[in-house]
């Protein structure tokens, strides 16, 4: 199939996630269709090149240009051995990259259970958490905090940790009663200024809770390091280990959840070790292959799975495909590629550059904040140049109608988003140079121009406020 069948066929049968289905099809937008990528590039059905601001959605730490030696990896795999369960056997793959996970990760985090994605993570990390509480005569910790806004997945347990209402409304009570408590977006507080006196009061809401709901009726504490979704949502100095202290007094486990953080994205193997975090289980998936195929996993403390060794204690809890062995060889791969190409020192000596010529956004009306770490970074637009918050209507037109094919024009694949306050965000292959770095920026700074002369936010009005 090619060209107008293609984009028939795609609205025929093809329905997409997380996406306006109606947008496409007769008369309607035509779908962004992406056949190729080299480098951190990729091109569409029609031929257009595309700048990859956003590696495929947090996932394609490599780029593009790896797949003939991933080929060859998931070739010779599938000759040996095509498919074995982790359930009661095993196979090479999954126990060395078991192994290899367990030597990267911080601490003592040393288990390592495999799942096929980001939401079965989180699950199996909430079931791990039970396990261990009830193992330790606790059945009555049945509670877990999330932050406002984050995004931990979909899938129905995994959905009661999501702080992001539209993705929640339509499925009725949570699977599991999540709290939410406040992120930790310094831009819109009035102390976001005087670090110290933010990261208490966060810390003080949340032992509030604890305090008001009973501390020993809560199993876990969810948190990513850098939150995603709000736009690369920092914490403030002090915030994890504070986040630790509240959980050893209280007996609650924390988890970290990677999914994006895990594997580079912040310049180090994970976000925790960026950003001083102590977890006591890690989520990962997107980067762990790089996205040369589908995989996730839990990373536990050894102490937390220790029960679990009990002689007859099973782990309630199993997905068929979790470790598949194409899956675990390309994975075990993608270690081999960071390490024999630098992949992490790259990340760490772009990141600079990055960030500097992200600051030179500043000077656009529209923009409000910038803000990030690592190669995952948000720009915050804003109606005047300061805090001005766009309305309900405003957002729509900027963020769902405006942006993604204002995008597309520049050839820039960047995440035009809405589930807190508007921002674009960007999060380059780990391998970009600075010449894709620029390559990114300046589309962004021309995406963001014409995103103010649409929205009406001029110099003149900016400079009144
Ligand atoms: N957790 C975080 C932090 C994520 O960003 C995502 C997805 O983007 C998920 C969980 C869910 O992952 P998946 O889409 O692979 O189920």
């Amino acid at each position: 199939m090619q060209g107008t069948s293609l984009q028939q066929a795609a609205h025929d049968h093809l329905l997409l996630h997380f996406t306006r289905n109606g947008r496409y099809g007769d008369g309607g937008d035509p779908l962004l269709i992406l056949e190729r990528g080299e480098g951190c590039h990729v091109w569409d059905s029609r031929g257009r090149r595309y700048v990859d601001g956003l590696s495929s959605l947090f996932c394609a730490q490599l780029g593009y240009s790896y797949g003939a030696e991933f080929a060859e990896v998931a070739a010779a795999q599938l000759r040996e051995l095509a498919f074995n369960t982790v359930w009661d056997t095993a196979h090479p793959q999954a126990i060395e990259l078991a192994d290899r996970v367990a030597s990267l990760a911080p601490g003592d985090l040393n288990k390592v259970f495999f799942t096929c994605g980001g939401s079965e993570s989180v699950e199996a990390a909430w079931k791990l958490a039970r396990m261990y509480h009830v193992a330790n005569g606790e059945p009555n910790r049945t509670k877990a905090i999330a932050r406002t806004t984050a995004y931990h997945g979909v899938t129905l347990g995994a959905l009661a940790f999501t702080g992001v209402p539209a993705a929640k409304e339509p499925f009725g009570e949570p699977a599991i009663p999540v709290f939410h408590v406040s992120n930790t977006n310094a831009y819109r507080v009035d102390d976001g200024g005087a670090e110290a006196a933010f990261t208490s009061r966060l810390l003080s809401e949340i032992e509030q809770l604890l305090l008001a709901e009973g501390p020993e009726t809560f199993a876990l504490i969810v948190a990513e390091p850098v939150q995603n979704a709000g736009g690369c949502l920092l914490p403030p100095a002090g915030y994890w280990a504070g986040l630790r202290e509240l959980a050893d007094r209280y007996g609650i486990l924390i988890l970290a959840d990677e999914v994006i953080t895990g594997f580079g994205r912040l310049g180090t193997w994970f976000g925790s070790d960026r950003v001083g975090a102590s977890p006591d289980m890690i989520t990962v998936a997107k980067g762990l292959t790089s996205a040369y195929a589908p995989m996730g996993g839990v990373i536990v403390s050894d102490w937390v799975a220790d029960p679990l060794y009990d002689d007859r204690r099973t782990l309630a809890h199993g997905v068929t495909f979790g470790g598949h062995p194409l899956s675990a060889a390309i994975a075990l791969h993608n270690i081999d590629v960071f390490e024999r190409d630098g992949v992490l020192e790259n990340a760490r000596a772009i990141e600079p550059h990055l960030a500097a010529r992200l600051q030179e956004l500043r000077s656009l009306p529209i923009v409000g904040d910038v803000r990030g770490i690592g190669l995952f970074w948000a720009v915050e637009m804003v109606r005047d140049g300061k805090r001005g918050l766009f309305d309900a209507e405003e957002r729509w037109r900027l963020v769902k109608e405006f942006m993604p094919a204002r995008l597309a024009e520049a050839g820039l694949i960047a995440r035009a988003d809405d589930r807190g306050d508007p921002v674009l965000q960007i999060a380059p292959p780990l391998i970009a140079d600075k010449e894709v770095i620029d390559e990114i920026v300046d589309r962004m700074a021309e995406v963001l121009e014409a995103a103010g002369e649409f929205m009406g936010v001029t110099d003149e009005q900016a400079a009144s406020v």
